[in-house]
């Protein structure tokens, strides 16, 4: 029996270069919990920063994992070797295509200008109603506090509808994370 219902794959994106040390912490933490609720982790491939410790925290704990990566990138990002799936994709375009197709929900963790690409590319496909798949912020000793903040002032300045706000969701940890996405 699958511990998240109607979850099945995960999504995440994360930073490619390590963050600070509670971060691995919290990322070593993820893979292990998808692996036990039996989620298949889909993520960008790399074998650096945290996206490997993602991708290697999931298969040491049994866990499937599936990458997506462009060709550009298998040397610059270090495709992982040892993953139970592994895309090698033209563009960029098409990893996240990939990405999002092989979803049932996402999981954004810390990260810096590709993480949020990807995310808001996620909660802007919600907004539009091009997806129902539910997203969760990763919400490592605050860090996504101060981006919180600024979605409150978009909100303020009724620039961003209360509704749309309300899909950016926090946890705090991974345990908390995967819960909020099966009680979607
Ligand atoms: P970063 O948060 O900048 O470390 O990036 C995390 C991941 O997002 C890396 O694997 C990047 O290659 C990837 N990335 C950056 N920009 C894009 C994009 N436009 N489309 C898809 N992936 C991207």
């Amino acid at each position: 029996m699958r511990y998240v219902r109607g979850v099945r794959s995960v999504t995440a994106f994360l930073s490619s270069s390590h963050g600070h040390p509670a971060h691995a912490a919290a990322i070593r933490e993820l893979g292990g919990e998808l692996a036990r609720r039996d989620l298949t982790l889909v993520y960008g491939g790399a074998h650096r920063g945290l996206m490997g410790v993602l991708a290697d925290a999931a298969l040491a704990a049994g866990g499937r994992v599936i990458g997506v990566i462009p060709h550009a990138l298998v040397e610059r990002e270090l495709a992982h070797r040892g993953l139970t799936e592994l895309h090698i994709v033209d563009t960029m375009h098409q990893r996240k295509a990939m990405m999002y197709e092989l979803a049932d929900a996402f999981v954004v963790a810390p990260g810096g200008l590709g993480t949020l690409e990807e995310a808001f590319e996620t909660l802007t496909g919600l907004q539009l109603g091009y997806h129902r798949k539910p997203v969760v912020f990763l919400d490592v000793d605050g860090f996504w506090s101060p981006l919180e903040a600024f979605l409150d002032h978009a909100a303020a300045a009724r620039v961003l509808k209360p509704e749309d706000r309300a899909a950016f969701r926090t946890a705090s940890s991974a345990a908390a994370a995967l819960d909020l996405l099966a009680a979607w």
